[in-house]
């Protein structure tokens, strides 16, 4: 098996195995093959990494800010030599085209690393001045031991969005990759480590679900990171309440994106094909519903057609390809389903709507029009190529109609009309707003969502906030006076 890890775990600085767990296997998209087999974590191999976790956190706390940072910059640094070898890997587990994951993945791990690295040694508290010459300092402090539990559409960025910002104030962390995509994750904490991180700050332990809720309710668990779905994210997020454990929550979504008629046509069209067809469809933040005002609705599927017909699919080990499998057979499976629903239900299939006869799982991209509110297609989280097109007239109409879902991840808006813009973007209730672009994260932005798209805000200086607690200490300078 070409990707066969040295064994399934990565605890307290070194690859731990136990064959009692259930099996992985991880399969190649693109064809099928299976690459590495692994196994779910046993309830000792839990228990070893919550202890290594636990004992490690007190010694890297207590490093300074400059110290923890400079080691995350290593790894940052000797991701970003490997980029090559590590995408292969990243196209191997999900099956993401290389053009997109030399690009896209370790790259994108790499800048988190860099930047909470480089912030690591300016986290400060801040000194408040009273009456009378008393005053309160405040100190900042790690959380503790931190779980991240990760989606399978970008395993890499996923594990590293996490392991920054926690491990720049503090905190150690286990992290519990997909059970699709377990590889890349291995490959941080081995980075890491070779970087010089003390053993037992970041470990890796794979499983399905109920490894993730195991260590969500685990008392040594402080914080609890999810990317995943909303569903899983509402069982995670009563989990940890019922500890008063700190959480974030990155989850799905259903975003709008709306072309209002003086937009710049191709623009619209590459931020609707971003926002769609990027990754094989499977982004949170992707804009499945495109609002297109009426005028240009016709033009605009025209030459969004035209514009689909140029795109490679095809194996996603060559630079060439553009756009590649599903990262799973139930996953295309479930994207099926939808397609034969949006035709049910009356949509119109303009482009695509086929899984492709070849090897894999393929299917091409999808383009519904005549879409409406209530149908299925429009209002439930589909996961993978599909763009339901909807018309609309006026601004006040689309946007009461782009916030009328439970998500609120993200929202983007194409027009010439900048105070339109502006205003339609104020409206947005969404976490990640873009105008006349969609989908772009860079790592000093806070990336999140309102509703039920999420809880709290990854990357930016406000992802400090998520990973760090303030004690605030009031110093008094004067005699204490009591009642009695
Ligand atoms: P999922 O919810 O099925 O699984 C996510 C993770 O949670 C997996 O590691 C899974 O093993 C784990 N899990 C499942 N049940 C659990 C439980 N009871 N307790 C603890 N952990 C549990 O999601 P998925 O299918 O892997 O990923 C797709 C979803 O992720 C989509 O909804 C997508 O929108 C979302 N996503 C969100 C973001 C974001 O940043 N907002 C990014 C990527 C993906």
């Amino acid at each position: 098996m070409k990707f066969q890890p040295h064994a399934s775990h990565f605890i307290n600085g070194e690859y731990v195995e136990d064959t009692n767990g259930r099996e992985i296997e991880v399969i190649y998209p693109a064809t099928g093959e299976l690459i590495a087999k692994l196994h779910s974590a046993t309830p000792a191999i839990i228990d070893l990494a919550l202890k290594a976790a636990q004992d490690a956190q007190q010694a890297w706390a207590a490093l300074s800010g400059t110290e923890r940072g400079r080691i995350l910059r290593r790894a940052s640094d000797i991701i970003r030599k490997r980029n090559y070898d590590l995408s292969v890997l990243e196209t191997h587990d999900t099956g993401k085209p290389l053009q997109e994951t030399t690009v896209a993945d370790a790259t994108s791990g790499a800048d988190a690393l860099e930047y909470f690295g480089g912030l690591a040694g300016s986290l400060t508290g801040e000194h408040i001045a009273l009456g009378g010459g008393d005053f309160v300092y405040t100190i900042r402090q790690a959380l503790g031991v931190c779980v991240g539990i990760g989606a399978w559409n970008y395993p890499t960025q996923i594990a590293c969005w996490k392991a920054a910002p926690a491990l720049a104030c503090g905190n150690t962390m286990i992290f519990k990759p997909s059970e699709t995509t377990p590889l890349s994750a291995l490959k941080v904490a081995e980075i890491l480590c070779e970087a010089g991180a003390p053993k037992g700050i970041y470990n890796v332990v794979q499983g399905y679900g109920e490894v993730g809720a195991a260590l969500v309710t685990d008392q040594r668990v402080a914080k609890v990171s999810l990317t995943g779905s909303v569903p899983t994210g509402r069982k995670v997020y009563a989990a940890a309440a019922a500890e008063m454990k700190h959480v974030t929550m990155e989850l799905g979504g259903k975003s709008p994106i709306i072309v209002f008629d003086d937009a710049d046509l191709e623009d619209a069209i590459s931020g609707a094909i971003l926002g769609n067809f990027y990754s094989s469809g499977q982004v949170c933040s992707n804009g499945t519903r495109v609002f297109v005002q009426k005028g240009i609705k016709e033009a605009f599927l025209k030459r969004l057609t035209e514009r689909l017909g140029q795109a490679k699919i095809g194996d996603p080990m060559d630079m060439d390809v553009s756009f590649g499998p599903m990262v799973s057979e139930r996953q295309l499976n479930i994207v099926k389903g939808y397609i034969a629903i949006g035709i049910e239900e009356g949509a119109r299939l303009v482009s695509g709507g086929q899984q492709l006869k070849r090897e894999g799982f393929y299917l091409e991209p999808t383009v519904f029009a005549d879409v409406t509110d209530k149908m299925t297609i429009a209002r439930e989280e589909i996961f993978g190529p599909v763009m339901s097109v909807l018309d609309f007239d006026t601004e006040d109409e689309v946007l009461a109609r782009a916030n009328d879902t439970e998500f609120g991840l993200a929202a983007g808006v194409f027009t010439a009309d900048l105070t339109r813009a502006h205003r339609v973007v104020a409206g947005f209730e969404a976490g990640s707003c873009f105008i006349n672009t969609y989908n772009l994260a860079p790592v000093e932005a806070p990336f999140g969502g309102s509703k039920a798209s999420g809880v709290g805000r990854e990357n930016s200086k406000l992802a400090i906030n998520h990973y760090s607690e303030m004690k605030s200490v009031y110093v008094s300078m004067n005699s204490v006076e009591a009642p009695y």
